[in-house]
């Protein structure tokens, strides 16, 4: 096949500049630094304009011309195309005017938005001729790896740290993988996994497939823009664990911006995390270009990463857009998630209650003015962390299926939803 009709893509270091092909490799052996695909977008325009995008299927596969997938593979489980949807309640509660909410909580097919970085990364997995896939993970990662090895057929080995919600770790094991809890936090597991990926000839998504599996984030970027009608908004509130999702959004703009889809504006990014573990968001207060890693305690385990690999990265990433990152306490963290549900109807897990808390902070704190066009990207699900509410809710005494006692019930409990007296007429529908 000739350029002009595949995406021309490879591993590069961004310190040397190294090429390195595609091979399933995670860091520069000579910097350390996390490789990036890059890609020749000559091979690109042409090829991927707003009507080819249109024409597509209604996922990420949409966008397959910006994704590293590999020739001749063609993915088809329905990943990702989430509603964007404006938030006027939210944005009232909070003092925003312009605010949207882009809803990875039902992204297809286990709830969260680690399904988009799961589908290419096992693409990749498949060319490559790994047999077993593995991952390292804080809980989504599991379960979407879980998932999407199951339909085709490759057989999982998922780490995770002990003390994971147990609704996560039914929502991997379900799928009939091997799961193995590891006494340690996340960080204990990542090294470990890098230790086993060298040992066994295994695929691990976010170890030795990590370059390409974080591609799958950008089509957030793209779907932002493709939903504002090809425009880009003026910021973008964003959860942070590993780093990795916020540099890919600001990536998906870059490369829509190279190749003439949007115009090019600048767009302000703001990291979103649990101040039980901060590290990106303690680097951006301080100014620095470098992390200091911490040891996580906090009820936002999908974030709960101490040594994020793309911290570094994502923290100058955010100060050169002029934008900010802040921490929420765990009670801020289960307050964001009520006022979501309460505003918007979005059940978001814990990490979305960071994000929906670190948004309103940023619009107290002046860092986001109102009429701004801002999107916050809501990334999981509420169904998979319902412990964190565990005591938000009493459950009051069962009532007698009587209507005196319901009335009486309804006048202690809540008298505000009876309101005006009906019309006999109405009620019932007798006369
Ligand atoms: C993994 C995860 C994130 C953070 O992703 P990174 O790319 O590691 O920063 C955010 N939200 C949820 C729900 C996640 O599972
Ligand atoms: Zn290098």
């Amino acid at each position: 096949m000739s350029d002009s009709q595949c995406t021309v893509y490879e591993l590069k270091c961004p310190e040397c500049k190294k090429g390195f092909g595609n091979v399933p490799l995670s860091a520069c052996p000579d910097c350390l630094a996390p490789l990036e695909v890059q890609y020749d977008l000559e091979s690109v325009r042409g090829r991927f304009t707003k009507e080819s995008v249109a024409a597509g299927p209604a996922n990420i596969w949409r966008y397959k011309e910006l994704l590293p997938i590999p020739e001749g593979c063609q993915p088809d489980l329905p990943v990702g195309f989430t509603p964007l949807v404006k938030a006027e309640r939210l944005g009232k509660r909070i003092g925003a005017k312009n605010l949207y909410v882009k809803n990875d909580a039902v992204c297809f097919p286990t709830l969260s938005f680690k399904d988009r970085v799961v589908a290419v990364a096992l693409a990749n997995a498949q060319h490559f001729g790994f047999d077993v896939v593995g991952c390292s993970s804080t809980g989504n990662l599991a379960n979407s790896v879980a998932a999407q090895s199951a339909r085709l057929g490759i057989r999982a080995c998922i780490l995770v740290p002990a003390d994971l919600e147990p609704a996560k770790i039914l929502n991997t094991l379900v799928y009939g993988a091997k799961l193995v809890r590891i006494d340690g936090n996340y960080d204990h597991v990542n090294r470990l996994c890098t230790l086993i990926a060298d040992e066994y000839r295994w695929g691990f998504v976010n170890v030795n497939l990590r370059p390409y599996y974080a591609e799958g984030s950008k089509t957030v970027g793209y779907e932002i823009a493709e939903q504002l009608g090809w425009k880009l908004p003026d910021n973008v509130v964003c959860p942070m664990a590993g780093g990795s999702l916020i540099r890919k959004i600001r990536k998906a703009f870059n490369e829509l911006i190279a190749l003439g889809l949007v115009e090019d504006k600048p767009v302000k990014f703001f990291g979103a995390q649990a101040t039980g573990c901060s590290p990106i968001s303690h680097s951006v207060k301080n100014g620095w270009d470098e992390i200091e890693p911490q040891r996580p305690n906090t009820i936002a385990r999908s974030l709960a990463i101490g040594n994020p690999a793309d911290g570094p990265a994502a923290s100058k990433m955010i100060q050169s857009t002029g934008g900010w990152a802040e921490d929420v306490s765990d009670e801020e963290v289960v307050d964001g998630m009520q006022l979501l549900a309460e505003c918007e109807g979005i059940f978001t897990e814990t990490a979305g209650g960071v994000t929906t808390s670190v948004t309103e902070k940023l619009y107290q704190q002046g860092r986001i003015k109102p009429e701004e066009l801002t999107v916050s990207v809501i990334t999981g699900n509420g169904l998979k962390t319902t412990d964190a509410l565990v005591g938000r809710f009493v459950q009051e005494a069962a009532v007698k299926p009587r209507l005196a006692e319901f009335d009486a019930y309804l006048r202690a409990s809540d008298a505000s939803l009876i309101g005006a007296p009906q019309d006999a007429e109405l009620v019932g529908g007798v006369k």
